[in-house]
This record gives structure tokens, C-alpha cells and sequence, in this order.
């Protein structure tokens, strides 16, 4: 079932334009206010009788979480990462609610896909959800777990941002599946978002692999009707008979590994007739087939109208890739053109697919842009038609207005303290991390000199000490330092380096909204300690703004100490603050 949707980001701002929506309105400002639903729309969802079919406006992220939940998953873990946070809160909503299925965010996402797959070998049904970058993380699991002889379903849905909205790069999660050799499901819209999720748990059991379910960023966040099934219930415990299939000794994973060969030819076969890829021959194609993926299609079908002609399409939402349709349309069409977001994923492969007398158009040959998002009006370009000139907006240009901390935020105060604290030194670095006090690096604090992955700050600082360049420091927030931080922390330890660590402890993971860090500030300092740091240099400080000066000073004493030093910095983040009083005015 298709509907204009109402394509909205999770602060109630449209983000997209896809399916029959109006591409004058995307080119004239890219977003439109629609209000955010006044209901919990998985709320009522979830609270209809079991057998009830329903039609709800849901996000994708949303979409794909009902999708589990309707699959009967027994427990769901995850890390916060835009685009995908919200898939998770759906089902921690849930789980508050109802009771089932043991949520709980976790403290990394290789954590997270371990837990995941502990519930899968016991014969029950369980989801992961993680950003795209945090199936970096996950990646040993993940790769391995392609061997192991999947019990109940193991569904990860990975939210990849192209475009770089909220992220360190635009990675493709297409290639990890492929990488890992296991099936993965790409949906055009909510509605199959819903579908994909559902479908992926039985083809998790039925070959006996995990399955990733891609999302990207617009149709993550943006909303559409979705109808809905009734639910199935929880699967009973059933642990695997054979610890073999699931014990990866050598001896073991060898014959696992014929396994998953031999898995990756039924897929192969499932892939040519499963529903989700379609060919569509039209009579009228003048020799030009498109293949869409993803949310491509409806950039696609957006432009058709206005192209005057149908060209065959293949739609590909499964991989991997269905080598037969793309050869039949090969066989009946001169040129190609591939529509898909991401990396030029299924364009290079064509190539080593098709005969050589066919035209590939895409990313590679310069027909659409090589980064960022897949835009209807790239999609008409590639297919010929004329640039479509925006409208203008009446009026003055709204004010640029670069993101910061809060007005408040306790990341500004412990700023204030190390550029004071700093400024004696001719040359210092000071390496950071991701999370809101990434915006460090910005004016007016301009404090920090690197973010680039999660914990990497903590390691760098060591190697750049190494190196001799002293202080080096390294700040990192408390919910990262719990995710990656304690083991280059351990190194440090081990090797006594001259380096000074700073802990932002604001008992929550800001940048994604907010949610409680897995272990509360009381616990932090113990937990260095315990780690071998001397107590002496281990220091507690309150970042408050009337204690700035205070802090200089400590951090002075610590950046002198020609050792390894820990300071905590602890003050709750005012958005957690806020959140945490309206739970308690509604009495949860
Ligand atoms: S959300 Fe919290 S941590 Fe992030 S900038 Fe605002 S106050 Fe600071």
C-alpha cells in the first residue's frame, strides 16, 4: 500500500520529498513544518487488539521496529546513533509498557550484537539496531556470526546517513553484508520498511543466517502511513542441539564456512524470485532499463511523468543481487542507468555482470553526484530532463546558524577552564571524541583538534605523547569513554604516559536525545580507579560555571604532572535535566 506521506524528521520538520510529493515544494526551502503526530502513533498501535490490522503514520526508523515487534523478538538491544535511535525507542516504549521484550540500550554496539546473538541461540527471536559507523563496532560479531548456525532470527537494522547529516562519513552498509556474505533487505518506503523488518526474521531461521535491514537517513526520519498485521507471539526457548554449528574452533568453522557458501547459492536463487526485487518491462523503454534501489524508486517514479516515456526498471530491495534479471534487462536494453543511495555499490558490480556493448550510467560515470544524498532532481537530471529552477523565498535568507552547546550545557565551563589552563603552553593537543562536546572544536571555544571514531581520542592522545609532544590531553564524554574509552585508557595505564584524560560526565548520551548513560556518574571514578590510575591524579570536579577558576587551576596541576592523570567533570546535561523533570511530572 503506497501514500503521499508527510515526511517529517523526528522533530516535526519535513525533511523529503519521495513518492507523489511536490518537488516545487522541496526545491523552494528542502523542508516543510508539518506538526509531529500528538499521539504516540506506535503507542496506539501497539495497544489494538492483537489481531487487528492498522494504518498509522510512522517514521521509518518506527516502521521497521513495529516490524520486530510484530515478529514476536524477545529482546532487542541497541546503541544511540542518529539516524537510528529511534528505531530502538520504539521498542523500549514498548517494552515499558508491555513488559516484553528485554530492552535496554547497551554500552557499545558490539555489546549490543553479542547480546543479540546469545538471544538467537537460544531459539528466540532478537533485533539490533545501530548507526552505520557503530556496525564498525560491531563488526567482529557481526562478520562471525555469518557462520554460526542462527537458531532464532537475528535481525540488525542499520541506519546509514548519506549526506552526513549526524555522522563522520557516508559508509555504505550494503558492503558489510556482502562482506559478511548474509542476506540484507533494502526498503523503498515505510510501508516496506514495516514489511522488510517482519520477512527478515523468518529469512534469518530459514537460512539460518543474520540479516541486515538498511535504512538511510530520509527515510528514516521522515513519516508515512504504514499499515500494520497482527503481531505473532514470542517464540518458546529452544537452544540449539548442536554447540558445534555455533563453536568456531577451526576445525568447526571450517565446515561452517562450506555452510555459508553453500547458503549464499540458495540465496543467490531466492534473490531471482523473491518480491522484493521486480522487473517491469515496458514497451516503450527507447532502449534505457533503470534500476532502482532503496528509496531511489521513488525518486524514480517522481520523475516519470515529466520523461514521456517508461523505461523497463528493475527494482532491487534484496541482495545479494538478482544476476539473472539484471542480465535479462541487460539483454534488452542498450543503456543502463542505476539510481541508488550510497556508494556505487550495485554500478560497480554491473559491470563484472553485464556483456560490455551495454552502457552503465551512474555515480562512476558522472551522470549523478559521487557524495551526498540521491535527490529527486539528480534522479530527472540523469534521466535527461531539464534542471528544474527553485523558488524563490520572499524575503531575507534566514540567518546561518552553525550548531553549539546549550546555552548552559556543562561541556562550556570545562572549555573554559582548558583553554585558560593551556594557555601557558606553546604547543600542546588536545584530542576529542563524538558527542556534543565535539562542538568544541568550534568558536568560541575552538578547544579541540580531532574527533574521528568513538574512544579514538583516548589513543591518540597516548600516541601523541609518545610521540613527545606534551600536554596532550584527551576529552571524551561519559557514555563514549563507557563505549570505547577504557581500553585505549588501559594502555595508557599500563605504559605510565604523561597524558592528562578528561571525562565529561553529564549522565547522558546528548547528541541523540538525551537517553541515561548505561552506568550513572557515581560509578565513573571507581571504575578508573579500578583500572590502575593513581588516586592522586584522579580527580573529581564540579563544571560549574562559578567554579571555572577552580577547575583551571586542578587542570593546571594535572597538565604539570609529568604522568597520567584522570579528571571527571561532572554535571548533568540540562536537555537530560529537562526530560528527567517531565517523566516525573507524568509519573514515570
Ligand atoms: S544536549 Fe546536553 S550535552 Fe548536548 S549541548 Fe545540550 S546541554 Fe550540552
Amino acid at each position: 500500500m503506497r501514500r503521499a506521506p508527510v515526511a517529517t524528521d523526528s522533530s516535526g520538520v519535513a525533511l523529503i520529498t519521495f513518492f507523489d510529493f511536490n518537488h516545487r515544494i522541496q526545491d523552494m526551502t528542502g523542508i516543510v513544518a508539518v506538526p509531529e503526530p500528538k499521539t504516540d502513533p506506535e503507542a496506539e498501535l501497539r495497544s489494538a487488539p492483537p489481531d487487528t490490522t492498522l494504518e498509522r503514520l510512522l517514521m521509518g526508523d518506527e516502521a521497521a521496529a513495529c516490524g520486530a515487534l510484530d515478529a514476536g523478538i524477545s529482546a532487542a538491544y541497541a546503541y544511540p546513533g542518529t539516524p537510528a535511535t529511534e528505531a530502538f525507542e520504539v521498542v523500549l516504549r514498548h517494552s515499558a509498557r508491555a513488559g516484553r521484550p528485554v530492552a535496554a540500550w547497551s554500552v557499545n554496539e558490539k555489546t549490543a550484537y553479542e547480546q543479540a546473538l546469545g538471544v538467537s541461540m537460544v531459539g528466540r527471536r532478537s533485533l539490533v539496531v545501530m548507526k552505520h559507523v557503530g556496525l564498525n563496532v560491531a563488526a567482529d560479531p557481526f562478520i562471525n556470526s555469518a557462520l554460526v548456525a542462527i537458531n532464532g532470527g537475528l535481525v540488525a537494522v542499520v541506519a546509514d546517513d548519506p549526506g552526513m547529516h549526524s555522522s563522520q562519513n557516508e559508509q555504505d552498509s550494503r558492503f558489510y553484508a556482502d562482506f559478511a556474505r548474509i542476506l540484507c533487505l533494502e526498503p523503498r518506503d515505510h510501508q516496506e520498511a514495516y514489511e522488510m523488518s517482519r520477512a527478515a526474521f523468518d529469512l534469518s531461521e530459514r537460512f539460518q543466517i543474520p540479516v541486515l535491514l538498511r535504512l538511510v537517513t530520509r527515510l528514516a526520519h521522515s513519516r508515512s502511513a504504514v499499515v500494520t498485521l497482527p503481531g505473532e507471539p514470542e517464540r518458546p526457548i529452544a537452544k540449539t542441539t548442536d554447540p558445534k554449528s555455533w563453536t568456531l574452533l577451526p576445525a568447526n568453522a571450517r565446515g561452517l564456512w562450506r555452510r555459508l557458501v553453500e547458503v549464499n547459492r540458495e540465496l543467490r536463487e531466492w534473490s531471482e524470485g523473491c518480491s522484493f526485487n521486480r522487473l517491469e518491462w515496458s514497451d516503450d523503454d527507447r532502449g534505457l532499463g533503470v534500476i532502482t534501489t532503496g528509496i531511489a524508486a521513488g525518486y524514480y517514479q517522481q520523475n516519470l511523468p515529466e520523461l514521456g516515456f517508461q523505461p523497463s526498471h528493475l527494482h532491487i530491495g534484496a541482495y545479494p543481487l538478482p544476476q539473472a534479471k539484471l542480465r535479462q534487462l541487460a539483454a534488452r536494453v542498450g543503456c543502463i542507468l542505476v539510481l541508488e543511495e550510497g556508494y556505487p555499490y550495485l554500478e560497480e558490480r554491473l559491470r563484472g555482470i553485464l556483456p560490455t556493448p551495454v552502457e552503465v550510467r551512474g555515480t562512476l560515470s558522472g551522470h549523478l553526484p559521487e557524495t551526498g544524498e540521491l535527490t529527486p532532481e539528480a534522479v530527472g537530471i540523469a534521466l535527461g530532463l531539464a534542471s528544474r529552477p527553485g523558488i524563490a523565498l520572499a524575503g531575507e535568507p534566514p540567518p546561518h546558524r552553525p550548531p553549539q552547546l546549550c546555552q548552559g550545557c556543562p561541556h562550556r565551563d570545562t572549555y573554559a577552564a582548558l583553554v585558560e589552563a593551556l594557555r601557558d603552553y606553546p604547543q600542546s593537543i588536545v584530542n576529542a571524541d563524538i558527542g556534543c562536546y565535539t562542538l568544541g572544536a568550534l568558536p568560541p571555544y575552538s578547544a579541540i583538534e580531532s574527533c574521528v571514531c568513538m574512544g579514538a581520542g583516548v589513543g591518540m592522545a597516548k600516541g601523541a605523547s609518545d610521540a613527545g609532544l606534551r600536554p596532550a590531553v584527551a576529552v571524551i564524554g561519559d557514555s563514549t569513554f563507557l563505549h570505547s574509552g577504557i581500553t585505549p585508557l588501559i594502555d595508557a595505564v599500563k605504559a605510565g604516559t604523561d597524558m592528562t584524560l578528561i571525562i565529561l560526565d553529564n549522565a547522558a548520551v546528548g547528541m541523540t536525545g538525551a537517553q541515561d548513560t548505561v552506568l550513572p556518574s557515581t560509578r565513573l571514578e571507581p571504575l578508573v580507579l579500578g583500572l590502575g590510575v593513581d588516586p592522586e591524579h584522579c580527580r573529581v570536579l564540579d563544571a560549574h560555571p562559578r567554579r571555572v577558576p577552580e577547575m583551571t587551576e586542578a587542570l593546571k596541576q594535572e597538565l604539570a604532572h609529568p604522568g597520567l592523570s584522570v579528571v571527571i567533570a561532572v554535571r548533568e546535561c540540562i536537555e537530560h535535566a529537562r526530560l528527567e523533570k517531565a517523566r516525573a511530572r507524568r509519573g514515570r
